[in-house]
């Protein structure tokens, strides 16, 4: 077996019911709570989007509000650009789109305040495309375990596309978000009970120096 597999081997092991955090029944919510939870926390999301979306259940009913309309809705998950940014994307979908969501990177990164990252995760999360988003946990686990060496997040999302077997590519996003979270924090990896140390290529010396490293930012930050 090699490194990279059992690497995943283990992920998997650990994180058996690994999946999206955010809420959402269609690619239309997927694609707009994922704008959301920007800078934001998924749980905060997930409080707002049940009253938003059964107010404004589509890209056609979200596009006939202003920003200032819907900044109200979502304030408490950040800054007024995310309003401005949803609004103009709901017009773009009706307009060129016939008010569905498209599945395409190039389609959906063309949309206002869409990057990459969010692109990916609605490609997987709404179409079960494979793709893979890489956030912040991503970016910082991927490099730490050696499955990666990447200086952005386009560079590890390239170097994850040849680490990992493409059907995993999915669920091994989902396995990185919930290691970073709960093992492999940022400042103060907890190695000592991370059942990957002897794996790690961080923990084993081979690499070193990226303890506190982030990605350039993308338009989404998943907490
Ligand atoms: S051994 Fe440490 S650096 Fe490596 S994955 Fe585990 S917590 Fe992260």
């Amino acid at each position: 077996m090699t490194q990279n597999q059992a690497i995943l081997n283990e992920l998997s092991r650990l994180y058996p019911d690994a999946g999206p955090e955010l809420d959402f029944t269609n690619p239309f919510e997927t694609l707009i709570a994922t704008m959301l939870a920007a800078q934001c926390t998924d749980r905060q999301v997930n409080k707002v989007t049940p009253k938003l979306f059964a107010s404004y259940p589509d890209a056609a009913s979200m596009a006939a509000l202003t920003s200032d309309e819907l900044h109200p809705w979502i304030r408490s998950c950040g800054f007024r650009s995310k309003a401005v940014n949803i609004t103009a994307t709901c017009r773009i979908l009706v307009e060129n789109h016939g008010g569905k969501v498209p599945d395409t990177l190039e389609a959906l990164t063309a949309l206002p305040g869409v990057g990459r990252k969010t692109a990916n995760v609605v490609l997987a999360n709404a179409f079960g495309i494979p793709a893979f988003a890489v956030d912040t946990h991503v970016f910082r686990v991927s490099n730490r375990l050696g499955l990666v060496r990447a200086k952005d997040v386009k560079q590890a999302e390239l170097q994850l596309m040849d680490a990992v077997p493409r059907e995993d590519w999915i669920v091994a996003h989902h396995w990185m978000i919930l290691h970073g979270r709960r093992v492999c924090d940022a400042r103060r990896p907890a190695c000592d009970r991370c059942t990957l140390a002897a794996l790690c290529a961080y923990r084993s010396g081979v690499i070193g120096g990226i303890v506190d490293d982030e990605p350039q930012p993308d338009n989404g930050h998943s907490r």
